[in-house]
């Protein structure tokens, strides 16, 4: 059995890629941190588009929890293996730096990079035995142009666009890719606290995107189709940049 995993697929942008990934035949392999009632929705959501998928909860900044949670599962499914991976889960704690405090900066760090490091490293030697993977890390517009009041959120989606570089080059023999895709703003629970009628005039769209526009990008990679794509980063932020 091949499956897919997406981090963070409880609810906004991780709950639009595990039901769209229902269209590339994969069970889905939901994970989240705390919210069970939103993941449970997600699967309900993953059956009505005709899939199948379970429920793994861990806290992917926690690397004890990561390696018990997909030990625990690979364990129960010795036959099974995680064809696509999608780096989905994130947060953030805007605050500007002079008022930063240690835990600001390592809760970002520790959810948006580390996570990349502890759920990858776990499960690429099967994609590597296997000569086939996708990988998808869901980056962000502050990681590429750095935001004013996220240093800690810039910091981490940077850092993740250069691994997604340099693990590209570093496994692409072995057919695995590995893509970044970097939303703008996207109507979800994290930027629920944001004024779109004031920013969308910076927008040359004019509005918020869904989740599920990013999605389509993220599945497009995530398929055989893409097969000749590696060490990219796509914007969806509906031209958004400067
Ligand atoms: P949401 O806040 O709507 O959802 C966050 C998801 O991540 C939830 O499923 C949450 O699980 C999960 N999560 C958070 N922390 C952890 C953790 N430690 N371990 C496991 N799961 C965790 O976020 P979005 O859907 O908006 O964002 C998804 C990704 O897209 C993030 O990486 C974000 O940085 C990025 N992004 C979002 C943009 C936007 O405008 N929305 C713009 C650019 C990038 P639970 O439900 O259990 O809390």
């Amino acid at each position: 059995m091949k499956y897919a995993l997406v981090t963070g697929g409880s609810r906004g942008i991780g709950r639009a890629i595990s039901v769209k990934m229902v269209s590339l035949g994969y069970p889905i392999l939901v994970n989240y941190k705390s919210n069970e009632a939103e993941a449970m929705q997600t699967l309900s959501l993953i059956k009505e588009a005709g899939g199948s998928g379970e429920l793994l909860p861990f806290d992917v900044s926690d690397p004890v929890q990561v390696s018990d949670a997909l030990g625990k599962w690979q364990d129960e499914n010795r036959e099974a293996t995680v064809e696509v991976l999608i780096n989905n889960a994130g947060i953030r704690k805007d605050i500007l730096l002079m008022w930063m405090e240690d835990s600001h900066w390592n809760d970002v760090i520790h959810t948006n990079l580390n996570s990349f490091f502890y759920v990858t490293r776990f499960l690429i030697k099967n994609m590597l035995v296997n000569k086939y993977g996708r990988i998808v890390n869901i980056v962000s517009l502050s990681g590429l142009k750095g935001l004013p009041g996220q240093v800690n959120y810039s910091a981490a989606k940077a850092a993740l666009i250069g691994a997604t570089k340099a693990l590209a080059q570093e496994i692409g023999k072995k057919n695995v890719t590995v893509n970044a895709v970097a939303p703008g703003f996207i109507r979800t629970d994290m930027t629920k606290d944001l004024n779109e009628a004031e920013l969308k005039n910076l927008i040359p769209l004019n509005r918020f995107g869904l989740p599920e526009e990013v999605a389509e990008v993220v599945c497009f990679l995530a398929s055989e189709k893409a097969s000749y794509i590696t060490g990219e980063v796509i914007s969806v932020n509906g031209g958004l940049y400067t």
